[in-house]
């Protein structure tokens, strides 16, 4: 064998993201957080228009979607950053401020992506454990902070145990961090969050180190596109465009999400799917003595500690997926009661 070029040690050993047991094969899938509901028929007709246009390049930045964001959320456009999912703004937003010889605080139990994306960008993750009632420690992750800090990563609600900071907590988390460290604030599930008041423009016009992101791929069920966003100050928002790659949103992606984007009665049709759906699934489960936290995204956290895997098993045979980490719980995707009634079922199994 001839040598082969080696990749940077930290990448070759990467985790892998995990698939879910049975994904492929079940009835139901409830193990990606993808919206039950299908897209708005505005979403379909606009790719299929783009379709037509395939040979043509896109804008250089998803600049008709950077103004619509900008303009709804009351900020100016050179605060608003797109690209191919919001996970890959993340990527940019780690890539322009971390890296070897910093840290990044976050959360554990939260996103599997973060400690991948983390050591992509060759920075060190500090993990925090979650507090008991499965929510962000702040005064731990506080203390955690260092002058090595790059960054501190907040997921809120946090996937997967579905919990979200008290906006005074959430406050004293942003205020604790010195100025000259980032806070990147994951919301993915925001929008079914109803008590969510954050008025993101006011965030980052008080804590310029703040960066927001949000995706298409959840309320606005485009999870097929890829499509996401970050908001915040320009001055800090600047880098992570400069580190994305040209035409990095494609046109189909964009036109989708423009037309997601103006359809808000579609939109709130998918939040009403599923908080009424989670509600329903959360009562059953205590009806069944499976007490769940309190629950603010599009999915439900089990916690059935030492027997996920036992009940994902379960769940399968029932035909559902879910996601379940060994040892601690299971997530479940909610929006279908008819899989909601799968996954009951297989508690019952469960808990005799
Ligand atoms: C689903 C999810 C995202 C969204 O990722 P996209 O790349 O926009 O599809 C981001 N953060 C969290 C915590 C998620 O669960």
């Amino acid at each position: 064998m001839p040598d082969l070029p080696t990749a940077r040690p930290r990448i070759a050993a990467l985790p892998a993201y995990s698939r879910a047991a049975g994904a492929g094969s079940v009835r139901w899938r409830a193990s990606s957080n993808e919206s039950t509901v299908p897209p708005s028929p505005a979403v379909v007709q606009a790719v299929a228009r783009v379709g037509a246009q395939a040979h043509l390049y896109p804008t250089l930045a998803g600049d008709d979607l950077v103004e619509a964001i900008a303009t709804r959320l009351g900020t100016s456009p050179d605060q608003v950053v797109v690209g191919g999912g919001s996970l890959a703004v993340l990527q940019l937003a780690l890539t322009a401020y971390t890296g070897p010889g910093t840290e990044v605080v976050h959360a554990w139990r939260s996103y599997e992506a973060y400690p991948i994306l983390i050591g992509i960008a060759d920075a060190q993750p500090v993990p925090v454990p979650l507090d008991g009632e499965f929510r962000h420690d702040v005064e731990a992750m506080l203390a955690a902070v260092t002058e090595r800090t790059s960054a501190v990563l907040v997921c809120d609600p946090n996937n997967p145990t579905g919990t979200t900071l008290p906006p005074q907590r959430l406050g004293e988390l942003v205020a604790g961090v010195p100025s000259n460290v980032l806070v990147l604030l994951d919301q993915a599930y925001c929008e079914f969050d109803e008590q969510d008041p954050l008025d993101v423009a006011a965030l980052v016009a008080e804590h310029p180190n703040v960066v927001v992101f949000r995706t298409f791929s959840k309320a606005y069920g485009l999870a097929g596109l890829r499509a996401g966003y970050a908001v915040g100050s320009a001055e800090v928002v600047a880098p992570v465009r400069n580190s994305a790659p040209p035409f990095g949103l494609s046109a189909a992606a964009e036109a989708a999400a423009l037309a997601a984007w103006a359809d808000a009665a579609h939109t709130a049709e998918i939040v009403a799917t599923v908080t009424a759906s989670r509600e329903a699934f959360r009562g059953g489960l205590a009806e069944r003595g499976l007490h769940t936290p309190d629950a603010r995204g599009n999915f439900v956290w089990l916690p059935v500690g030492e027997r996920a895997t036992e009940l994902e098993r379960l769940c399968v045979r029932h035909g559902v997926s879910v996601r379940a980490f060994a040892g601690e719980g299971v997530r479940v995707t909610v929006g279908d009661p008819d899989a909601e009634a799968a996954v009951l079922a297989a508690v019952e199994d469960l808990l005799g």
